[in-house]
């Protein structure tokens, strides 16, 4: 027996623990509540939760970069173009499936429409056109500087302050994280009494937030003309290897401490979370399509092309995910589930290191299937509250703005709320009714984190199926890699 409970802690302990932290933090936190403790105890108890987001966070630069530049400077000009191309069509495949499978859901089971009276009002027009969300998503694909890169993203008119509509927090206004304190990464309530008057500011590049995308784009750049420049590149390779081989030395590390965070991330969550007595019928019947969405896409979809591609087993690879998709449900966020996505795998899926240096980084910054369904479900709820009948031509944008907002969001919590206003003004919907769906969204947000990973990291195992004769398991590459023992 204690042979058994020493492999089965060596193999399973820590996910256990995680698995553990997650229901004991639902548990304490809807204990506490009954408490009504103050905002200041609040944010003393999530303390050991704020500590885990910041040590994950901490790894997301070095581990993206140095990823990217040694993951992609072994790659001979051939392969990584063949990687490059087939990862990229397969995230956008994926992402539009996704949208496919929440617009199918959302117009059969027409969440929108219920018998609870809810007197909304149709507020002002749209703040973000779609041209104007475009244009950001390639700015920041080309930062005009990097170090600020690491900490400022360069958005245009976003929406800092929205007003909750008459439907149910009269009294909340709806402040997006940037314009807030910068420790918070979240959008937040305040309430407010009396209830203010829509505030609209346009403050462009005020976010505090990295631009990943601006990160990813230059790693991959310098990562390929690594690879070209022959040993005069080595050093800088080697040194990115280094730095590299480290984070994950981290990341072990800090693994035990995770299960301890978790508890009071998780709970200090609910603390803060709405009444749910306050959840009426019409989203209670939203959040059911979201997750079955979800589930489809994530549980059903996925694993087939998966099975389809590689023959193997989905649900053994997925088995070895466990712990990411747990760090993922706990911390809302697929930038900073990424180191513990990488490691498990190359730890548990036994994926080729290079493929997965590149296809994860790049996965976790622009391939969100979960955001993109979840926005495309999100954006026809509103329109069937407002009892605005869709064409064919309007799902078809849908579909495509869905698609293009998940790749503008960050992979960060609750980011796709914020992109949402693209998809929403797209078609003609008010970008304030956002607050219709704004309490439940933290929830979802969870979920849908949990298929964002999901997808990267599937990709992952297909793209090494399908490049396998690019990167033979015999080590004879032209660049060889240490190893991480
Ligand atoms: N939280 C999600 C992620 O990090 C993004 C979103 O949908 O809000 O993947």
């Amino acid at each position: 027996l204690r042979q058994w409970v020493r492999d089965y802690c060596r193999q399973n302990g820590l996910l256990t623990l995680s698995i553990l932290a997650v229901i004991t933090g639902c548990v304490l936190g809807f204990l506490l509540r009954g408490l009504e403790l103050n905002n200041q105890a609040k944010i003393y108890f999530s303390f050991p939760g704020e500590l885990l987001m910041r040590m994950l966070k901490m790894l997301i630069l070095p581990l993206i970069t140095s990823s990217l530049m040694s993951g992609l400077s072994a790659m001979d000009t051939k392969a990584s173009g063949r990687v490059g191309l087939l990862t990229i069509t397969y995230y956008l495949w994926t992402t539009f499936i996704a949208v496919i499978v929440g617009i199918v859901l959302v117009t059969v089971i027409h969440p929108g429409t219920g018998t609870e009276k809810e007197g909304h009002k149709q507020t002002s027009g749209p703040v973000m056109t779609s041209a104007d969300a475009l244009l950001d998503l390639i700015r920041n694909m080309i930062p005009a500087n990097l170090i600020e890169a690491t900490f400022q993203q360069y958005k245009t008119d976003l929406v800092p302050v929205v007003k909750a509509t008459e439907l149910r927090q009269p009294n909340y206004v709806y402040i997006m994280p940037d314009y807030t304190d910068p420790k918070l990464s979240h959008p937040v309530f305040l309430e407010l009494t009396p209830a203010p008057e829509i505030q609209y500011k346009n403050v462009p590049g005020n976010s505090k937030q990295m631009n990943v995308l601006g990160i990813v784009i230059f790693s991959a750049t310098m990562g390929l003309l690594l690879g070209r420049m022959g040993d005069r590149g080595t050093p800088l390779v080697s040194v990115c290897q280094c730095i590299n081989e480290c984070v994950m030395k981290i990341i072990n590390a800090a693994m035990w401490y995770f299960p301890f965070g978790i508890v009071f991330l998780v709970a200090g969550k609910i603390l803060d979370m709405q009444d749910p007595a306050t959840i009426g019928e019409k989203l209670g019947m939203y959040t059911i399509t979201v997750l079955a969405g979800l589930f489809v896409h994530g549980m059903i979809l996925l694993p087939l092309f998966y099975y389809i591609i590689t023959r193997k087993n989905p649900f053994s690879y997925i088995r070895g995910l466990l712990q990411a998709l747990v760090i993922a449900l706990a911390t809302s966020s697929s930038s900073a589930t990424l180191p513990i996505t990488m490691k498990c795998l190359l730890e548990n899926c036994g994926v080729d290191r290079q493929i997965a240096r590149f296809v994860l980084p790049v996965g976790a910054t622009i391939n969100m299937d979960g955001t993109a369904l979840y926005e495309a479900v999100a954006a026809i709820f509103i329109a069937q509250v407002n009892e605005y009948e869709l064409d064919f031509g309007q799902l078809v944008t849908i579909s495509i703005t869905a698609t293009a907002a998940s790749i503008g969001a960050a992979g960060i919590p609750q980011a796709g709320l914020v992109t949402m206003v693209i998809v929403l003004t797209s078609v003609g919907l008010p970008a304030d009714d956002i607050t219709l769906i704004v309490a439940i969204d933290w929830v979802l947000d969870r979920f849908r984190t949990m298929i964002n990973v999901l997808g990267d990291a599937l990709a992952a195992g297909i793209m090494a199926h399908l490049c396998r004769k690019d990167f033979p398991p015999d080590g004879s590459r032209r660049n060889t890699v240490t190893s991480y023992n």
